[in-house]
């Protein structure tokens, strides 16, 4: 049996007739979430279960690392930019963010290269996290969970570089946090500009 099928009918079964009356109010009145997180793509860090969120609750955007480029309004393909786009000049939610976590393959990559099965995408997407690899500092011990936190910083400074998610940070209408997932204690952390912040 396929086990996403079995999952499936799993929600039809018990989620939902249980959250039915949610999914048809949201049906009917459309999402308006109050929150946006970009978060890594990682199995282990789901935020709506991080977060103990509902359906319509987090507009997210998930990619490698929970990397937010600087703002680059080319002609490229730019996947995390055009969600935020979407998020802050449409939703217009009230809170953005980011979820970094710990053992991520990304932070990895970025620290000590991309695997050599996978080198078509994920090192120049890692080369955003350059500046945080700079700022974690050279000592080995630890090194990996301070890029961690030092990536969460970068996309915090990285969301400020889009202007429309600057004015709006300045007008006091959005707020920005970043947070650290402890995948083996499950202990989420505030990221502040000094350190970390376990929250209790
Ligand atoms: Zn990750």
């Amino acid at each position: 049996m396929d086990p996403l099928i079995e999952g499936y009918r799993r929600f039809r079964a018990e989620t939902w007739p249980a959250e039915r009356a949610r999914y048809e109010a949201l049906a009917h009145w459309g999402q308006s979430p109050e929150t946006m997180v970009i978060a890594c793509s990682d199995s282990r860090v789901d935020p709506q279960t991080v977060f103990g969120a509902v359906p319509g609750e987090l507009f997210v955007v998930r990619n490698v690392a929970a990397l937010v480029p600087p703002y680059e309004p080319d002609a490229r393909y730019h996947g995390t930019s055009a969600a935020l786009e979407f998020g802050v000049k449409v939703l217009k939610v009230a809170r953005l963010v980011v979820l970094g976590h710990g053992q991520c393959g990304g932070v990895r990559a970025m620290a000590y290269g991309a695997p050599p099965q996978a080198r078509d995408f994920i090192a120049s997407w890692v080369e955003i996290g350059k500046p945080a690899l700079a700022a974690a500092g050279p000592a080995e011990q630890g090194r990996l969970g301070r890029i961690e936190a030092e990536v969460v910083r970068l996309s915090l400074a990285n969301l400020k570089t889009f202007p429309w998610i600057a004015e709006a940070a300045a007008a006091g209408r959005l707020a920005l946090q970043g947070y650290l997932f402890d995948v083996h204690t499950g202990v989420l952390a505030s990221v502040g500009p000094d350190g970390l912040e376990p929250i209790e």
